[in-house]
């Protein structure tokens, strides 16, 4: 019966994802008091956040006048903080940026809501390699668009680049990247991504259209092994790139990030000034109060090394028992295959048995994962280790071919 509720949004409210499942199991227990329970669903920094933060904050309180800091900020966010975000790009990436190209906003959810929102009409579609972060899949069907998944290689979950090709055509608007990767921990290499924005150059030419490249980089400081993250923009003259301090800065609950469209993406001016409109219609303005913070905070490191620490832990201690799991390069995600093939009934299993909660990898659009998020204590990392060692036991270790390659759900969801 019509009750007038939008069934679309409904569904994105109402639907039960993998990790909403797990998140809400966990509640259930804190409230009941239940605290031996061990907790690897979501990406939501245990490291806490550097000093220098709440001395900004005390700072810009002490500093400024109220007005400038609880008073609204301009859609864009306040000029001295993008001048300070184009200054930190300039200097790391030489990115020539500008601060007239810079629009602050909710955390990445909202520049990369904002950025699809203004460059697609509904009916495009937006191709995402699988496996990726969930919600992408809301972001682009909110606008009426297609998500179109695609695999990434077997393994190293790097860029399939025929499959890409293949995805593209006519009704092609946009292509997510997201290095270092949500959930597998890969860093795409700079050659996948020169090739990347050689195809995307082609296609568009031949399509005669623009094909924009969205690059999503939240983890982009949170790499290991003294490597460097890919600067993706430097590959593709159409790259638009979303960037939050959620996880570098462990800012998650903030929501403060940034979107930043290069003067080389065709229409730039448009592209910005659509962009700012879509954030009016969201409201996903950026957190006046931590614009300020940012400014004097957008240099400070990542804690890199307590990331590296926790995922050499979880690795070696999983990898001992006998769990096939990906060498994460970068972010704070491992993924696993799961011990059996169905991973919902892995989910399962390991809450009901272990109190071992993780997701399983139908929230990624892919099948036979699952992923632990490992921006939790040291010491939860080295006391879970018993329960998943009993798990694997349990199962007699793997029930399922280790040579089978990584399904994609490939459901191409509109
Ligand atoms: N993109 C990816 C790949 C993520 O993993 C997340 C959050 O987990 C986001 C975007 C959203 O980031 P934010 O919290 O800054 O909105």
């Amino acid at each position: 019966m019509a009750d007038g509720v939008d069934s679309r949004m409904y569904d994105f409210g109402a639907g039960k994802s993998a990790i909403r499942t797990v998140f809400e199991q966990t509640c259930e227990l804190r409230q009941q008091g239940v605290h031996d329970f061990w907790d690897f669903s979501i990406g939501n920094p245990d490291v806490p956040a550097p000093p220098e933060v709440d001395d900004a904050i005390r700072e810009v309180l002490a500093e400024l006048d109220p007005i400038d800091v609880h008073g609204y900020p301009p859609n864009n966010g306040w000029l001295t903080t993008r001048q300070a975000v184009a200054a930190n790009l300039n200097r790391r990436f030489g990115a020539r940026a500008r601060a007239s190209e810079i629009a602050m906003t909710g955390g990445c959810a909202g520049a990369i809501t904002a950025t699809i929102a203004a460059v697609t009409s509904a009916g495009e579609d937006v191709i995402v390699p699988v496996p990726y972060f969930a919600e992408y899949r809301m972001y682009i069907q909110a606008w009426n668009c297609r998500c179109v998944e695609v695999p990434t290689l077997p393994r190293t979950f790097q860029l399939d680049l025929d499959a890409i090709e293949r995805a593209i055509g006519p009704t092609t608007r946009m292509v997510i990247v997201n290095t270092p990767n949500n959930p597998t921990g890969a860093i795409y290499t700079d050659e996948s991504l020169r090739e990347l924005g050689a195809l995307l150059r082609r296609k568009s030419r031949e399509l005669g259209q623009t094909i924009y490249l969205l690059s999503d980089e939240p983890y982009r400081e949170i790499v290991y092994d003294g490597r460097q993250s890919s600067w993706v923009a430097d590959h593709y003259e159409n790259t638009i790139v979303c960037y939050s301090w959620s996880k570098s800065l462990s800012l998650a609950g903030e929501r403060v990030g940034y979107v930043w469209v290069p003067s080389t993406v065709r229409h730039a001016r448009r592209v910005y000034d659509a962009i700012l409109g879509a954030q009016r219609v969201v409201n996903s303005i950026c957190n006046g109060l931590f614009c300020r913070v940012i400014e004097r905070c957008v240099d400070l490191p990542a804690p890199v090394a307590a990331y590296e620490r926790k995922r050499d832990a979880l690795y070696a201690g999983l990898t001992r028992i006998g769990y096939d799991v990906v060498h994460p390069d970068g972010a704070f995600y491992l993924w696993v295959r799961a011990l059996e093939r169905d991973d919902d009934a892995f989910q399962e299993r390991a809450a009901n048995e272990e109190r071992l909660f993780v997701v399983g990898s139908e929230d990624f659009a892919a099948r036979g994962y699952f992923r632990l998020s490992y921006c939790v204590s040291d010491d939860a990392i080295e006391k879970s280790l018993p329960a998943f060692e009993r798990l694997f036991r349990s199962y007699g270790g793997y029930q399922w071919q280790a040579d089978e390659p990584m399904l994609p759900r490939l459901r191409c969801a509109s």
